[in-house]
């Protein structure tokens, strides 16, 4: 590879393509709802919670609105509400917080693992109190969180576990699936998501039956037949549309995920092969062992992050901050946050992660284009 080779257009993902791939499929389906009348809760939405209860290895799947009402409804059918704590880490996605104060608890900001992403196991500990019902592990970027040591501190400590999953869909552990590990499992469909809807969409697995049929209600206005309101619900259903459209993609998401896994092992190759003096400037993703890694995001680690990213724009290659604010430090979480508390590994990660463009059908070229981009950056003296 050379500095001078050519410029490349390198999206961050694709949906495009995926859409065209599917078409065939797709679109007849859609024009067969369009004409059909039932738009909600109808066949292809009892058949997606059907086929994604059995991909997951639970009993029931029940679909939402969104990956953020998936949380907030799983935390509803758990019981929890005005006065509890939730355990969460700081650094996720605004949504696996905002959803714990829209059902009246507070989350709890823990820090995170350096090498997996996912919420300190000891740090959960410390946190726990006497308000404490809850914890939230996020599978961030698809890498599992360590997940032995959380349930058994919820065991003893009688807490419930609902994993956010958003990131994770497909990854497992040992066997078993996230979201298949704590009481419920929530799952955002959103369009970049390693499963994604067109356009807004999410799901909530459990194995209890009970939660299962609480969410049935809670989704739409505590209803469990018509115009009959048992408790105070909501409006939270997933359309015919985006069901249909979900059940063509989910026989394709193994392999998909397989394609992901396949693209980072092609910049981990080429990364590893970049003088040592570059290479000990990056912080490359690792999976422990056991895991399966399901790349929603290929996180790199750089102190030079903003700068290089600068780098990439002039090349043509979308990368992107996922975030660039732990949520301990956002405004919005002020006047719930003591002002002192210092979270270092995610104020750290935050300040230097950089998500460098990943999807199923990007191309080996691509890869080394970015890479050699990267190298170039770092050549230049940086
Ligand atoms: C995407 C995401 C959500 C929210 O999902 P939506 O479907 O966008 O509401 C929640 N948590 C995490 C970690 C996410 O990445």
């Amino acid at each position: 590879m050379s500095s001078a080779s050519k410029t490349m257009h390198v999206p961050y993902i694709d949906l495009g393509i995926q859409y065209r791939n599917l078409k065939s499929e797709i679109d007849p389906l859609i024009e067969k709802i369009l004409a059909s009348g039932s738009y909600i809760l109808g066949e292809h939405g009892a058949a997606l919670e059907k086929e994604y209860a059995a991909y997951q290895g639970v009993a029931h799947a029940v679909g939402v609105a969104s990956g953020t009402d998936a949380i907030e409804l799983a935390l509803r059918a758990a019981g929890i509400g005005a006065g509890d704590e939730v355990i969460v880490p700081s650094f996720t996605f605004v949504a696996t917080a905002e959803a714990v104060m829209h059902v009246g608890a507070r989350p709890v900001f823990v820090d995170i693992e350096p090498d997996t992403y996912g919420i300190d196991p000891a740090q959960t500990e410390t946190a726990v109190t006497s308000k404490t019902k809850a914890i939230i592990p996020v599978h961030l970027y698809g890498h599992p969180c360590t997940m032995e040591p959380i349930l058994s501190l919820a065991k003893s400590k009688g807490l419930q576990v609902i994993e956010d999953c958003a990131q994770g869909t497909g990854a497992s552990i040992g066997n078993k699936k996230v979201g298949s590990l704590g009481r419920l499992g929530a799952f955002s469909f959103f369009p970049t998501k390693n499963l994604g809807a067109c356009g807004d969409a999410g799901i909530i697995v459990t194995d209890r039956a009970d939660d299962a049929e609480k969410l049935r209600w809670l989704r739409n206005h505590g209803s469990p037949k018509k115009y009959q309101h048992e408790i105070l619900g909501r409006n939270s259903r997933l359309d015919e549309i985006q069901a249909a459209i979900l059940r063509v993609k989910l026989k394709h998401l193994d392999r998909w995920n397989q394609e992901r896994i396949r693209v980072a092992g092609w910049y981990d190759k080429a990364f590893k092969a970049l003088p040592p003096a570059v290479l000990k400037k990056l912080t490359l993703p690792s999976t422990r062992s056991g895991l399966s890694h399901v790349y929603h995001i290929y996180a790199l680690l750089t102190a030079q992050r903003d700068a290089l990213w600068e780098h990439l724009k002039t090349k043509t290659i979308d990368a992107a901050v996922h975030y660039p604010e732990p949520l301990h430090r956002q405004p919005v979480m002020r006047s719930i946050v003591s002002a002192g508390l210092s979270l270092p590994v995610s104020e750290r990660v935050a300040r230097e992660v950089l998500s460098l463009p990943i999807y199923p059908e990007m191309t080996e070229a691509m890869v080394l284009y970015v890479v050699e981009a990267i190298h170039d950056y770092y050549r230049a003296g940086n």
